[in-house]
């Protein structure tokens, strides 16, 4: 190709629309024949799934996606949503080289990239000023958070610069590994997996310039501080200060090299990863604190409160004659009391005992050994927990754009937050998750619907309604007041006396039995009862069916931290862990909001800031389990395509016109196939359009004229134009 000079040409091949010259010409100058090119135009399959023929079969969707893979294609549209497939290797299509190639350069010219999208959305940010957002969604190593990055990257290499702005985008990146070595760890599923949601605004001046930018974080998985399945670690930042710590910051830490040492670090049975140096990854977060301004005496605060975490695990009881339990190590309390910088002898009771104030009076009662095991967890998930919101905080500060005052910013965002998750047990987690997902689909329907609707609008064009699903009745079952799930799980947990997670359920079954899309085994009939176990209740999600076992479901929501623990907190000297317990929560007569609650409030809130800004949609789909290139597990494919809702998105997207482009666009490409056209048209490009079509023989039926754009309703009418261009 004279283009990219590879043969075949693979980036422009793969670029449907683009099939015809200079793309089929060979290296050594020769045009491909129309049949060779048609070859390879069927080897690689079609760039936008829109243009598919058969656009209703998921077989030949995934199909499509196998032909792009096995070629290393890995980006494919639907219309203007990315749908990208994680290569499991590196490819050699991120270089600064390529995206000066997609900087200004019209969706259609170049093959899928996400790069095509980041310069898309920073355009109409520029051009039309108004706030754009990213949403990137996937299961868990899919690619997302690769995909944030990768944008921000582009971002930082191709956006104008100057030595303050350098600052900026310095810190944009560098606030990654310094969150990831917090919040993210190895699981079975992604060696490097985020366990908390995450949504970034970065700030661009009038000159397009990036000159701050914000961070929301959701829901961080905290039972991973205390316990973690076979095959998986607890957070990286554990990891990396032992195996990259100073021996001088080990001593005053009081910490040993060693992993084994520590309970709360032995429960995956997989301290070493062989994907993962932390030593050299404790490097790069430490320069990295550095470039987000943390002074030295914040990390030595930060990093006691991690060592905090570890010596709190090792902590240990035994039961006296009374069946009440002590603390039988007390060398941890002494490490304790110095890290935290609270009295010793005060957190070995707070440990031990609970407090309770009932009428005015304090009542002091022992707990047993269960019950102290469960204080401590509950106290190292609190100050983890609250110490990861102080991070984002901080980075939030070092990021933060001091408003010149006249000068107005636009705004992009990007979220990278968790897909659906179906497991083969799902619990209160996953609840929230597909929650979550539930609310995105809703934006998702929402804005795409809407934003068809003005195009045709504003082109004149008669709306012809789309048959959807609408999902509203889904998240009205989870988050409707008093009769939504959140409603009666939190009125379980307010509930004093004998509530628990079967007298959830049973509430549950009385509240909304008639409901279509839930099912219980009391509810469910004969045949499906089989498939219901009693303590479990059945969402049926706009993707598909999840059982949830409501075991644990009180207690997570719940998130109780005892009032003594709670207290010696407050009363800690080290700042930070000071800024994390207020003491108003102490004196705060009001529960504190459960975790579902926070969650749905934090969610409603996203809603607001992306429902204001113009969306752009990655779907990342993970090819294999097996971390693997080059392997393509269908089944497990299948599934994605499902839960991501691919197939309805191409079928809202397919529903009106399958093409559609601006007159002088379409006029130029096609204007040779027609004599009267060719080589110049002098009236409007919307006539000349008009003369084309027509001497190519277009029926009624299959075009409709806009005010600025053809639109073409089948991709077999676009293919025969093309083809028309070839043979010619
Ligand atoms: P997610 O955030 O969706 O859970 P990640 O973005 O962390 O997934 O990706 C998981 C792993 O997959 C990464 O650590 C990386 O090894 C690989 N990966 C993801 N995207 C790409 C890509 N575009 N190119 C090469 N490898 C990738
Ligand atoms: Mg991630």
């Amino acid at each position: 190709c004279l283009l990219c000079r590879n043969f075949p040409c693979k980036q422009q091949l793969s670029h449907l629309v683009h099939v015809s010259s200079p793309c089929f010409t060979g290296a050594n100058g020769i045009r491909l024949t129309m049949e060779s090119a048609l070859t390879a135009r069927d080897r690689v399959g079609v760039q936008d799934f829109v243009l598919l023929e058969n656009f209703t079969s998921e077989a030949a969707f995934i199909e499509n996606l196998r032909k792009r893979f096995k070629e290393n294609l890995i980006y494919t549209y639907i219309g203007s949503v990315l749908v990208s497939v994680n290569p499991y290797k590196e490819l050699e299509i991120y270089s600064k080289q390529n995206m000066e190639r997609y900087r200004g350069v019209s969706f259609y010219e170049v093959s899928p990239h996400l790069y095509a999208i980041a310069d898309n959305s920073y355009r109409s940010l520029r051009t039309e000023r108004k706030d754009q957002c990213i949403l990137i969604s996937g299961e868990s190593g899919a690619g997302k958070t690769e995909a944030t990055k990768k944008i921000l990257q582009y971002y930082a290499v191709t956006c104008p610069a100057s030595q303050q702005v350098e600052t900026v985008k310095d810190r944009l990146l560098q606030s990654n590994p310094v969150l990831e070595a917090f919040g993210n760890a190895k699981t079975l599923r992604n060696d490097n997996s985020s366990r908390f949601g995450k949504y970034m605004d970065v700030q661009f001046d009038y000159r397009g310039a990036p000159v701050g930018g914000h961070i929301l974080n959701y829901l961080l998985e905290k039972s991973r501080v205390v316990h973690q399945n076979h095959g998986e670690r607890n957070f990286h930042i554990f990891y990396q200060l032992l195996e990259g710590g100073e021996e001088d910051l080990l001593r005053r830490l009081g910490l040993e090299k060693n992993p084994q040492q520590y309970h709360y670090l032995v429960k995956g049975h997989c301290a070493r990863v062989s994907s993962i140096n932390d030593k050299n990854d404790w490097k790069i977060v430490r320069r990295a604190l550095s470039i987000i301004s943390f002074k030295d005496n914040e990390v030595e605060d930060l990093l006691s409160i991690v060592a905090s975490v570890l010596h709190l695990g090792n902590v240990q009881f035994a039961a006296d004659e009374q069946g009440s339990a002590q603390v039988t190590t007390e060398n941890q309390i002494k490490y304790l009391a110095r890290l935290l910088a609270v009295e010793g002898s005060v957190l070995r009771d707070a440990l031990i005992h609970k407090k309770i104030i009932a009428k005015g009076e304090e009542l002091i009662s022992p707990l047993n050994l269960e019950q102290a095991a469960y204080a401590r967890d509950a106290l190292a998930k609190a100050i983890y927990g609250r110490t990861f919101s102080w991070l984002v905080n901080k980075v939030n500060k070092s990021l933060a754009y001091e408003f010149p005052g006249w000068r107005s910013t636009t705004v992009l965002g990007l979220l990278d937050i968790y897909g659906f998750e179906v497991f083969q047990h799902n619990s209160f987690e996953q609840f929230c998750i597909n929650y979550c997902n539930e609310k995105l689909q809703q934006l998702f329907i929402e804005l795409t619907l809407k934003s068809e609707q003005e195009e045709y609008e504003s082109e004149g064009i008669a709306w012809e309604p789309v048959q959807y699903f609408n999902n509203k009745i889904i998240c009205d079952l989870v988050e409707e007041k008093f009769k939504g799930i959140i409603s009666i799980l939190d009125e379980e947990c307010l509930r004093p006396g004998d509530a628990t997670d079967t007298t959830f359920l049973e509430k549950l079954e009385e509240t909304v039995k008639n409901h279509p899309h839930f099912l219980t085994h009391k509810l469910a009939d004969q045949k499906t009862r089989k498939s219901l176990g009693r303590e479990e209740f059945r969402l049926l999600h706009y993707a598909g069916e999840v059982t949830y076992s409501v075991a644990g479901f009180l207690d997570k929501n719940n998130d109780l931290l005892f009032r003594n623990l709670k207290e010696t907190m407050c009363n800690s000297e080290n700042p930070i862990i000071n800024q994390c317990f207020d003491r108003t929560e102490l004196t705060d007569k009001k529960r504190p909001e459960t975790a579902a609650t926070q969650f749905k409030n934090s969610l409603s809130k996203l809603m607001e800031i992306l429902m204001s800004k113009e969306p752009s949609y990655i779907r990342c789909i993970k090819p294999n389990d097996a971390k693997q290139s080059d392997r393509f597990d269908e089944v497990l494919i299948r599934h994605q395509v499902k839960y991501l809702g691919l197939m309805e998105n191409l079928r809202v997207r397919r529903a009106g016109f399958a093409y559609r482009r601006k007159y002088e666009v379409f006029l130029q490409r096609y204007k040779s196939l027609c004599p009267e056209t060719w080589p110049t048209w002098d009236g409007r490009p919307h006539d000349g359009v008009a003369v084309l079509v027509k001497h190519l023989g277009y029926k009624q039926e299959e075009y409709k004229m806009g005010r600025t754009k053809i639109f073409i309703r089948f991709p077999k009418t676009l293919f025969a134009t093309e083809d028309a261009l070839e043979v010619r």
